[in-house]
């Protein structure tokens, strides 16, 4: 079977699950049809302001009145900084991994 390759069209995944977004939550986030219910809480800019939710054009982002726009992805990464910060025990989904930190740290050895 061939493979089908989208080229420059990205396909939005659903910030939860890494699914393919079908629907969007009421916070007009594309979201798997799982998640449709799912809010997003505050994200704090790494500046310390709290980001602002926008929605745009290219879909979702958040806006910093420090650090100006700030994409969905970066603040999705921040958050999951701030998470494994609050809850180090807890194993942050793989999912919500923004950064090629994955790439780096090998997991032959496990
Ligand atoms: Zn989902
Ligand atoms: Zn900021």
């Amino acid at each position: 079977m061939p493979k089908k390759v989208y080229g420059e069209y990205q396909v939005v995944r659903c910030p939860f699950c890494s699914r393919q977004s079908t629907a969007k939550n009421s916070q007009g986030i594309p979201v798997c049809r799982h998640h449709q219910e799912e809010v997003f809480g505050d994200i704090q800019c790494s500046c310390g302001e709290w980001l602002e939710l926008k929605t745009g054009s290219y879909g979702p982002f958040y806006r910093c009145h420090h650090c100006g726009n700030i994409s969905f992805q970066k603040a999705l990464y921040l958050k999951s900084l701030k998470e494994k910060k609050e809850t180090p025990a807890q194993n942050t989904p793989r999912s919500l991994k923004i950064t090629n930190e994955e790439e780096i740290i090998s997991i032959d050895d496990l």
